[in-house]
This record gives structure tokens, sequence and C-alpha cells, in this order.
């Protein structure tokens, strides 16, 4: 089976109690079945605590639940009670892996790192990747999806990529020419309608929608409302570049089930606008904190992201000809 990491991803080291932002706070921690047996045979004070505060969450799932918006365990000192106390083999799964992502497609297998760490951050804003094109010889036979379909979805990729990280033109251009692009490949998949929509004038309608969606730090919707006003600078352009690649390698093949290649490009806009207009008037070294938020609010909200796709597919706004005319600026 063929694996795929990025060059930053074996650089990865967790800084725990130097976090700027741990993955401690904001989010419930899911416990996966087998620490959940492992946890429920521990005896003891600690055992009780465990047991406490464990509880199902609305989606079924067997949660720590969040104290003071933190998880229960991380301690004063910054540090896991549970790695403390039962060692680093006994955290649960989901905190044994994070910032780790694997994409399994089955007839190979790629790994990232999550944005939303800011150490993962740091590494995927500071240098490029180029995502490999040696597919040619991946044999998709046993594949549950169709191979042929794959492969040109892995070529798109590859030529998205490109785009995106040409270093002659200023990013929105790539932005722009991207956009080009995968409405060309969309079209393929099914002719879009662009006739009767709504000219925009500015980007105002996008930060609209932001404004419904939820945030785990309730004075993030102000700070984004702040901010709409400004469009982002070309003096984050390399950054915004990396960010594009990170987006484009994560999610562009999603159309494998979706046969839908421009919400991977619409992603990017949403980042790119909003992230642009929050750093716009930061120092240079604020654009991997910015960026490092907005992941954790907004990419890694399962809610904020369906939210978004519901007005990629039904917003005006959304429309290639609209965003284009937008992001030439
Ligand atoms: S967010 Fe990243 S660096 Fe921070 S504690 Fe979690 S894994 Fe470690």
């Amino acid at each position: 089976m063929k694996k795929i990491y990025p060059n930053y991803y074996k650089k990865f080291k967790c800084i725990a109690n130097r976090c700027p932002d741990s993955c401690c706070q904001g989010w419930d921690v899911v416990v996966d079945k087998d620490s959940e047996i492992y946890y429920n045979g521990i005896s003891g004070e600690f055992g009780d605590k465990i047991r406490e505060v464990t509880a199902i969450d609305d989606d079924g799932d067997r949660i720590f639940s969040l104290k003071n918006g933190k998880c229960p365990f991380w301690n004063e000192d910054k540090l896991c009670d549970i790695y403390i106390n039962l060692g680093e083999e006994h955290l649960c799964a989901t905190c044994k892996k994070f910032p780790r992502i694997t994409m399994d497609y089955e007839c190979f297998t790629e790994y990232t790192l999550s944005l939303a760490c800011p150490e993962s951050a740091k590494l995927i804003l500071s240098e490029d990747f180029t995502i490999p094109d040696n597919f040619q010889n991946y044999n998709f036979s046993d594949a549950g999806y169709n191979g042929k379909i794959m492969k040109f979805l892995l070529n798109a990729r590859i030529k998205s990529a490109e785009i995106l990280s040409n270093k002659n033109l200023p990013f929105n251009q790539n932005l722009i020419n991207c956009l080009k692009f995968n409405n060309e490949i969309q079209n393929m998949f099914f002719p879009l309608k662009n006739e009767n929509a709504e000219k925009y004038e500015d980007f105002s309608f996008l930060f609209e929608i932001y404004e419904r969606l939820e945030f785990i730090d309730k004075s993030y919707c102000e700070k984004i409302k702040n901010a709409s006003k400004f469009l982002p600078s070309k003096r984050f352009d390399k950054e915004f570049r990396r960010l594009s690649i990170y987006y484009i390698y994560r999610y562009y093949l999603n159309a494998i089930e979706t046969l839908d290649v421009l919400s991977a490009v619409k992603q990017i806009v949403c980042a790119y606008i909003v992230i642009g207009a929050l750093a716009r008037f930061k120092n240079d070294s604020d654009i991997i904190k910015i960026t490092q938020t907005y992941s954790k609010e907004v990419e890694h909200s399962y809610e904020n992201m369906e939210t978004l796709q519901f007005f990629f597919e039904n917003s005006d706004g959304f429309k290639i000809n609209n965003l284009i005319e937008l992001l030439n600026f």
C-alpha cells in the first residue's frame, strides 16, 4: 500500500505545556471503545474521576466533558493527568493521534497534520510541500470507487496545486486561475448554471455567513466582523500558497464521493479572505497564530464546515463568476 507523507509530517513534536493553544482546550475528547473498557477497569480515586467526567454527547459519542472549556485531565501545569497517572500508552485514540490525520483511499493512504495545532501550523506554513505525482502505477482494481475517476482527480489535483503554488503571480491571481481550471473540471462532471446569479460588490456576503457560525471563542465572531472591510495583503502570499496546498491535498480527493471539486477551492477562498482580513494590520509573525485559530474555529468544526458547504451550493456569492470578479483586487 502506497503511503504519502508531506515533508513536514515526521518533524512534528508536541510541545505539551509550552503550547500556546493546547488541543486540551475548547474541544470535547471522544473516547474510543478500547480506552473506555480500559478506563472502566481502573480502581481508586483516579478511576472514579475518569468515570465521573465521562458522558455521552448529542451524537451518541462517549466523551470527557469539558470543565471551564478545558479537558478535565489538563492540570494546572498544563500537563495531562492521564499521561502522568496511566502512561502515554493509555491515552485514548483521539489524544494519541492528534494532530496526525490519516486519509484512507483504500488503495493508497495519505497523511497530514492538523493545522489547528500551533506546532503543526508552524511546520505547514514554513515550508513548501509538493504533492507527489507518482501515482501512475497505483492499482485501483480492489477499490470501492471508480479508479479512472480517482486517477483523473489525482491529475487534476496536481494541476490545481501547480496553479496555486505559482510564485510568479500574486496569490489572488493563482486562486482565480485555480477556480477557472476547476470550473472546467466541474463542468465535465455536472454542467453548472451561472445564469441569473446576483452580482456582489464585495465579500460582505461571505462575512455575513460567518456571523451564523458557532465559535469556541465567543469573541471570534466580533473579531471577524471588525476585520470584514479589509482585503488580504500580498505580504502573506507565501503563507497563503502553502495554506492552499494544505487544503487541496487534504480535501480535493473528497470529490471521489461527491464529484464536487469546487468545494475544496471555495474553502481556500474563504480561508484566504477571512484570514487575510484578520491579518491585514498584524505583524508578519502573527499569520501562523491567526491561521491556526481559524482552522480550530472553522475547519475543525463539523457544523461550521457543513454550514459553509450549504452556502457554497446555494449562495449566488459563491458562483464562480462572482468569486473571480471579487478576487480580482
Ligand atoms: S495543540 Fe499540538 S503542540 Fe499543542 S498540546 Fe496539542 S498536540 Fe501538542
